[in-house]
């Protein structure tokens, strides 16, 4: 049977040799919502039919992405999704995709193209993988109320999709009634606004839909005259994972977090009802759910967050290529990387302070630095930036592609600035990607010694991620709220308040990478964070950018904030209906729904196909 449950080995080894710990946490292991089809308890096409006439018709049956290439390669239809293959705004327009292969496939059951050549020919049959058979298209409140009623009935597993950008798969979930919020694309603007029961009264208050993008947001906000803390990518939502788990972009030195800046939520929680929660009505689940990720406390409808009058973004850009050997490179001995990333964190302190923002690419033989400053002293970014500018400028043996000031009057020009290809390093989508984090506390950055062992952690994990199949690149963002003191207003990581760079490391694969090298990609990632964990023990990582297989899930995504934030999910979801990878409340391992991950050990149960839904 479909639904039957496979052996599991939830202790595997992890890459780095650690075993995952055990949850400590006391949520019901064997989940309420685990009816699969094929049981008794799956809901009949009649229930079915009848849940969508009670929102509408909006209960759609999905097509994968790129069903139409396994059936008619010669259709336009074929054509266009190979086209935008590795587009992240075209694959968040459906709920067929995901923005990585891994959360579409459960075992081998996937429907994927080949990334880099997507019209080349497919084969095998196109399945749903991790996709939901069918899905909820909500437009309102009520459709996800409705929607929550109906899982909780029939004891089925719900997920939650925005845009598909969660780097653990936590917007997928194999046999579960999905939630698609992306048609939720209100945008508002208060010039004076008071959360309800509260006395304080705020002005340039933004409130965006569910399904709002970055993208979309400062398009609405800009002839406003008005910025957005978006992050570093057009598609990402707002209001989804970034907005509940942090939020982090090139205004976050200057501004803060996304979470810094909300002020008031309309949310469905678990009961179904619909609620508008801030600090004066629900000062628990308003802290919990600034920070304490997507997809666990509550359906999120509208988001109100605070504006920031417009600046000007102020940019000094850099780009390098260097020769390497063919054979034999070592990083660690590369005087070009090291010589870098002490030059780069000695003057990092103060960026930081002056509010810059960076973005720190440093691959095997070349680098893109772009350091942001959101002002209107236009002139200001290259008086704090002289030295870096200079020590760059005049380093010797590497050729020098890109070094430049900018003034970018508004946002969307920053924006298109950023998408040039050779900077736009924010992250390839349309293929399979695995991704580490860690937080560098700004202790680390006070003493040339402490900068040395900085050093000596980029350049040992870029040599192993080098060496193992990982690709060798490292990112270095400097993007966190540095200069914004932890309030106690929000749930979110408290590390990343002392956090002065967010490293990643991050490989990809694609359909074309035998099933070997993919684990081989997966563990190297995984592993190459180890140098950084040993360089800040007891930190943290970004809970939206980090390893879906860390075994220290609680400590490391939710930091000394997991007690409270579970307590409070136990309040307000008391039966365990929201349950994502590693979310706080995670199921663990042994949860049958979480057969597609591999570190479960168990044997993939991808979604059974559902016929068409009547009305
Ligand atoms: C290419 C790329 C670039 C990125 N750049 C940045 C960046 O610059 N800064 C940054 O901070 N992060 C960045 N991220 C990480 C990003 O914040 C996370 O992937 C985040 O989870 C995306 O949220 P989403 O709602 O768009 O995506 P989804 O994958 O749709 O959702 C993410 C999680 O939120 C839940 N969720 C979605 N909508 C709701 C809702 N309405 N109510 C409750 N739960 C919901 C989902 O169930 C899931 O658990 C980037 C990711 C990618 C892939």
């Amino acid at each position: 049977m479909s639904g039957a449950h496979h052996p599991h080995h939830p202790h595997r080894p992890q890459p780095d040799g650690k075993q995952p710990q055990a949850p400590i946490d006391d949520m019901p292991s064997i989940s309420n919502y685990s009816c699969v089809p094929g049981q008794a308890c799956w809901p009949s096409p009649s229930q079915w039919a009848k849940l969508n006439q009670t929102i509408g018709g909006n209960l759609k049956v999905t097509l994968p992405w790129a069903a139409p290439c396994y059936t008619d390669p010669s259709s336009d239809q074929c054509k266009n999704v190979g086209s935008h293959y590795m587009d992240s705004m075209a694959r968040t327009a459906q709920y067929g995709s995901m923005e990585f292969l891994d959360w579409e496939m459960c075992g081998q059951a996937s429907c994927m193209l080949n990334s880099f050549a997507p019209s080349s020919p497919v084969a095998g049959s196109c399945d749903l993988g991790r996709l939901s058979s069918y899905y909820v298209e909500a437009h309102t409140a009520d459709d996800i109320s409705k929607a929550l009623q109906f899982v909780q009935q029939h004891g089925i597993r719900v997920s939650i999709k925005n845009t598909g950008h969660d780097y653990f798969g936590r917007s997928s979930a194999a046999n579960s009634l999905a939630i698609w919020t992306y048609n939720m694309k209100d945008a508002k603007y208060h010039k004076n606004f008071k959360p309800k029961g509260c006395k304080t009264q705020y002005t340039d208050v933004g409130e965006v839909g569910a399904g709002i993008q970055a993208r979309e947001a400062w398009e609405f906000f800009e002839p406003l005259n008005m910025l957005v803390t978006v992050g570093a990518v057009a598609s990402v939502g707002i209001a989804g994972g970034f907005g509940q788990g942090g939020g982090h972009g090139p205004l976050g030195p200057t501004f803060g977090l996304m979470v810094d800046q909300a002020i008031e939520f309309d949310v469905v929680t678990a009961d179904g009802k619909a609620r508008t929660i801030n600090e004066c009505t629900d000062p628990d689940l308003f802290w919990a759910m600034r920070g304490g990720g997507g997809g666990t406390y509550a359906v999120l409808i509208s988001y109100k967050f605070q504006l920031h009058p417009a600046v000007p973004l102020n940019v000094y850009s850099f780009q390098a290529h260097w020769a390497i050997p063919a054979s034999g490179f070592d990083i660690t001995q590369s005087k070009v990387h090291r010589d870098v990333v002490t030059a780069l964190a000695r003057n990092q302190t103060l960026f930081a302070e002056q509010g810059i923002a960076g973005y720190n690419f440093l691959l095997p033989d070349h680098m893109v630095s772009l350091q942001i400053l959101p002002s209107n002293d236009t002139k200001a970014i290259q008086s704090i930036t002289s030295q870096w500018h200079d020590f760059l400028t005049n380093y010797p043996g590497i050729n020098i592609t890109d070094n430049t000031y900018h003034v970018f009057p508004k946002f969307s020009e920053w924006h298109k600035f950023s998408e040039t290809p050779s900077i736009a390093r924010n992250g390839p989508v349309g293929l399979g990607l695995q991704e580490s984090g860690r937080f560098l506390p700004k202790k680390l950055f006070n003493s040339e010694t402490k900068i040395a062992s900085i050093v000596n952690a980029v350049v040992n994990a870029m040599q192993f991620s080098y060496t193992n199949k990982g690709g060798g690149s490292a990112q270095l963002y400097a993007t966190g709220p540095l200069n914004q003191p932890d309030n106690s207003k929000t749930g979110v990581n408290p590390a990343w308040r002392d956090s002065m760079w967010e490293v990643i490391m991050g490989g990809i694969w694609t359909s074309n990478t035998p099933l070997n090298d993919r684990v081989q990609i997966q563990n190297t990632i995984s592993a190459s964070i180890q140098p950084f964990k040993a360089l800040t023990p007891g930190g943290g990582c970004y809970m939206n950018e980090g390893d879906w297989m860390e075994g220290n899930w609680q400590q490391t995504f939710f930091g000394s904030n997991y007690d409270k934030l579970l307590a409070i999910k136990k309040r307000y979801d008391p039966t365990g209906l929201f349950n994502c990878w590693k979310c706080v409340g995670w199921n663990g391992y042994q949860d049958p729904m979480y057969s597609c991950y591999a570190q479960t050990g168990a044997s993939p149960n991808p979604t059974v196909p559902q016929g068409p839904v009547g009305y």
